[in-house]
């Protein structure tokens, strides 16, 4: 690794890079299939990434004509990752083991170390001969959208796709790791003004947030729009914020604590809610809510804004979902992406009929999303909210601080970079589209 890594560092050119011998082994963070009990019993918030995640030398998988090896210089930790990690809700390695069934490239995929991880930054290093548009030495960032473009169903909105798969969570060889083993699709050019840790930490929320708010896949925001956005320091959410001030909507942000309130006005998010100082208590007991709650709830937000909101931006899920669909304006679009808090959702239906409102289901991204997501970076509209960094050795402490919530914004993690702040091809660009915004949130130290 220490003559890829050379090649990389002295900007060696892609002939010479792909002359570069690969080694047989490399460093990855993995799970492994022989501890997937190791956490019985455990309640969910208490079980530790720390145990499970592993980082050690894992086999390098022979090439696919369709793939590229990227030398990863940083890559990010995404909730996937932490899902992974407690083995809820489900083992990954059910998702290996079916991918692995498929193909006979699909079946180098069913290992008993699933190498996790679903952003980088780095290098193309080798690429199979299929790939066109790619080759050695192109800088890139890698989306997580993994698809078959022989299965028909994939050739409308790829996000529709039979067997679409997440990159690094549905699949192996992710990209929490020296070298990650990615489709060419997968492929977008990495944001010249950023380094290889600011450019690392946007793919996947990125995307998932431009395609909840932007994309008409999802519940795009007009002028004027309302937009409740849950998290909204969060991975997801402080994507999520950006955009609806792009698109001149009027952010609701929900957040919990005062440092994240004030990161969300320096953000130019003038309505914040503190739900842990509001107090909120949307459910009763485990199996009531409490609709005095979400009316008081729904009060604090118009009482902001002036009305209710046109769009709710969820994935929080059961704790918040009953609050969500009934705050939300008569015709708005609820959009979710997920249920941290639980997968199985209450509301009061009525609200929902009687007020003509949409639940919206959304995932990731198509290629077209996330290179559009991706475009918006590479222009400085949207600016990376990289929070903390982390060794790739520390990768267990790195997601714990996700699954606990400690963190605001992304974490990103140095794979092969060996420091922070490297990568950054063009300073004029930064400094026009302005250091401070880049750095915001890794400045906040909240
Ligand atoms: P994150 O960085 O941990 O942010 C989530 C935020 O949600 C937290 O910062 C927290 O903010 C808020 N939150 C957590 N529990 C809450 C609760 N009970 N009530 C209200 N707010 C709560 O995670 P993320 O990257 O944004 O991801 C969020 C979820 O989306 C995860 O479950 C992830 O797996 C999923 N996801 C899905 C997709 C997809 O494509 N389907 C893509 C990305 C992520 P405050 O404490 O400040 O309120």
């Amino acid at each position: 690794m220490n003559e890829i890594l050379q090649a990389v560092l002295d900007g060696a050119d892609g002939a010479e890079l792909g002359e570069v011998e690969l080694p047989e082994t490399y460093r990855a963070a993995f799970v492994s299939r022989d501890d997937v009990d190791m956490f019985k019993g455990v309640e969910s918030s208490k079980k530790d990434p720390r145990r499970s995640l592993h980082v050690g030398q894992a086999p390098l998988p022979e090439l696919a004509p369709d793939e590229a090896f990227v030398a990863v210089m940083a890559s990010s930790i995404n909730f996937n990752t932490v899902w992974s990690s407690i083995f809820e809700p489900l083992p990954t390695f059910g998702f290996l083991d079916r991918l692995g069934k498929e193909s006979y490239w699909g079946a180098r995929h069913a290992l008993d170390r699933h190498v996790v991880g679903s952003d980088a930054s780095g290098v193309v290093l080798r690429t199979g001969s299929m790939v066109r548009n790619w080759r050695p030495g192109d800088k890139v960032t890698v989306h997580c959208n993994y698809v078959d473009d022989q299965d028909p169903s994939a050739h409308d909105d790829s996000m529709l796709a039979s067997n679409q798969r997440i990159w690094g969570f549905e699949t192996n060889f992710g990209g929490l790791a020296d070298i990650a083993v990615v489709k060419a699709n997968q492929l977008m050019e990495k944001p010249r003004h950023l380094s290889w840790e600011e450019a690392a930490v946007n793919a996947l929320c990125n995307s998932t947030a431009y395609r909840m708010l932007a994309s008409r896949n999802g519940a795009p925001v007009t002028q004027g729009d309302r937009v409740l956005v849950w998290g909204a320091s969060g991975g997801l959410g402080s994507f999520a914020v950006q955009y609806v001030l792009n698109g001149g909507g009027i952010p609701v942000a929900v957040v919990s604590s005062e440092s994240k309130v004030r990161l969300l006005k320096a953000m130019g998010v003038e309505a914040v809610i503190d739900r842990a100082s509001a107090g909120y208590k949307f459910w009763k007991d485990q199996h009531n809510q409490d609709e005095a709650e979400w009316r008081r709830f729904g009060k604090d937000v118009r009482a902001l804004v002036g009305d209710d909101p046109d769009i709710v931006f969820e994935h929080p899920g059961r704790q918040t979902m009953g609050a969500s669909v009934f705050a939300c304006k008569r015709a708005g679009t609820v959009v979710t992406c997920a249920a941290t808090s639980g997968y199985m959702i209450e509301y009061d239906n009525r609200h929902l009929w009687m007020k003509l409102k949409t639940i919206k289901g959304s995932h990731f991204a198509n290629y077209r999303e996330a290179w559009d997501a991706n475009e918006l970076v590479c222009e400085g509209k949207i600016v990376p909210p990289l929070s903390a960094v982390y060794e790739l050795s520390d990768v267990g402490e790195a997601a714990y601080q996700v699954h606990r919530n400690l963190h605001e914004g992304k974490i990103g993690v140095l794979c092969l970079a060996p420091r922070e702040g490297m990568g950054i091809e063009d300073q004029e660009m930064r400094e026009r589209i302005g250091v401070d915004r880049i750095t915001l949130f890794r400045r906040s130290g909240a």
